[in-house]
């Protein structure tokens, strides 16, 4: 994006957070910060920025963080979980064609083993497929199939929460989901900057300071869980 084409955004800025005036050196800075990115994922980054409420502009990071956001276009926790339940829905018609898997490789017996002498078997080529075909990953969403596989929820927590309505755990799962998907966005966004750029650097360090404080923030998380679950004890 050049200067040029940030002036109608500028504009648009300005006729939305009226009580912030943009001054010529910022729309500068704006520019220089943005130059990498095409100016209409701009556009569309400040308009999102505006439909969400925000009471002021955006800024550069902001906005670069908006389009990383669009561009992910992640899944709501709503269609993550109509898309759980689907998958939930087929662990049965998964383990009953994992009981009866054919090896594709046609070297095992379905039974991921291939002898290799009388006395000893190694295991078939064949059993990352199996796994993956037991565990239908690829039957969800790239992303939500992404934050199973990584183990941010357990196949039991999903059922859990599923089955029983605990809307406890449920929100706990939810809460991790926007977790992810934030570090998603944010390394996205890292990823974007230019290479040893002034902004990427300051990106990294703070990221890597968010980070810090998430580690921190563990324990206090677990002692407010037991506090809770003490009271209601
Ligand atoms: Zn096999």
């Amino acid at each position: 994006m050049t200067c040029d084409e940030f002036i109608p955004i500028a504009a648009e800025m300005q006729a939305h957070w009226w009580a912030f005036p943009i001054p010529a050196s910022a729309l500068d800075q704006y520019a220089a910060d943005l130059a990498d990115l095409p100016a209409e994922n701009v556009a569309a980054a400040v308009a999102a920025h505006a439909a969400a409420g925000a009471e002021r502009p955006p800024t550069a990071g902001q906005i670069r963080r908006r389009v990383a956001e669009l561009e992910l276009d992640a899944p709501s926790w709503d269609d993550a979980r109509t898309a759980l339940v689907a998958w939930r829905r087929g662990a049965d018609r998964r383990r009953a064609a994992a009981d009866a898997w054919e090896c594709p490789r046609g070297e095992c017996d379905g039974d991921l083993l291939v002898q290799v002498d009388e006395r000893t078997a190694r295991p078939c080529k064949c059993t990352a497929a199996y796994v993956r075909a037991l565990r239908g990953l690829d039957e969800l969403p790239a992303l939500v199939g992404e934050f199973i596989g990584d183990g941010h929820a357990t196949f039991s927590e999903i059922c859990k929460f599923l089955d029983e309505e605990n809307t406890t755990l449920e929100a706990q799962v939810r809460g991790r989901w926007r977790e992810f998907i934030d570090r998603v966005i944010s390394s996205r966004v890292l990823a974007a900057l230019p290479e040893g750029s002034a902004l990427r650097r300051l990106e990294a360090a703070r990221q890597e300071d968010d980070s810090r404080r998430e580690r921190h923030s563990e324990p206090r998380r677990l002692d407010m869980l037991s506090l809770v679950s003490g009271k209601a004890a």
